[in-house]
């Protein structure tokens, strides 16, 4: 951890095509881009969907550090789900890949385009459980037992 690097957490999700290779190569370019050294990943998990059918999603986070403010994060990340969204079959495929920033560093961001700590991530058991496994100072016991109703596991 360099002095000019802030420690963020970002959230995967695929569920479409071959959904646990789609986020082991986004885990991949996250790491590769210029800017941001990938510090660990949780394993990959697997939910199904919450309120709708189609396949199981699969899910990770990963810390990074980074030198990109957050903006420059969240551009890095939507470069890397439009990468993956080439590979879509056809035009207007639903989404292959979701990559979420969920904490950067101590900040608390509200803008248009980017609110940090993500506002959802309290109530998905596929970010708070990932979370809590690499980073468990992060994630309470009564964070996880609120959304203990989620079916998820790790693969
Ligand atoms: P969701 O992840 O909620 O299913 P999208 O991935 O389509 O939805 O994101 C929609 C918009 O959410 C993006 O255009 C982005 O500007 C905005 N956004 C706000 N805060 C965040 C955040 N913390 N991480 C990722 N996107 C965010
Ligand atoms: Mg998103």
């Amino acid at each position: 951890m360099t002095r000019d690097e802030v420690t963020a957490f970002v959230a995967l999700g695929a569920n479409l095509g071959d959904a646990e290779r789609t986020l082991r190569d986004a885990l991949a370019a996250l790491g590769g881009t210029p800017g941001v050294r990938l510090v660990q990943a949780s394993s990959l998990y697997c939910t199904a969907p919450i309120e709708s059918g189609g396949p199981d999603y699969i899910n990770a986070v990963a810390e990074v550090a980074t030198t990109l403010t957050a903006p420059r994060l969240l551009q890095a990340l939507q470069a890397i789900e439009q990468a993956a969204g080439r590979e879509r079959p056809y035009r207007n495929a639903p989404r292959t890949l979701d990559l979420d920033l969920l904490l950067y560093g101590s900040a608390s961001i509200d803008s248009a385009e980017l609110t940090v700590p993500h506002p959802r991530m309290g109530e998905r058991a596929f970010v708070l459980v990932p979370l809590h496994q690499i980073a468990p100072g992060l994630v309470t016991e009564a964070m996880l037992k609120a959304v203990s109703k989620q079916a998820i596991r790790r693969l």
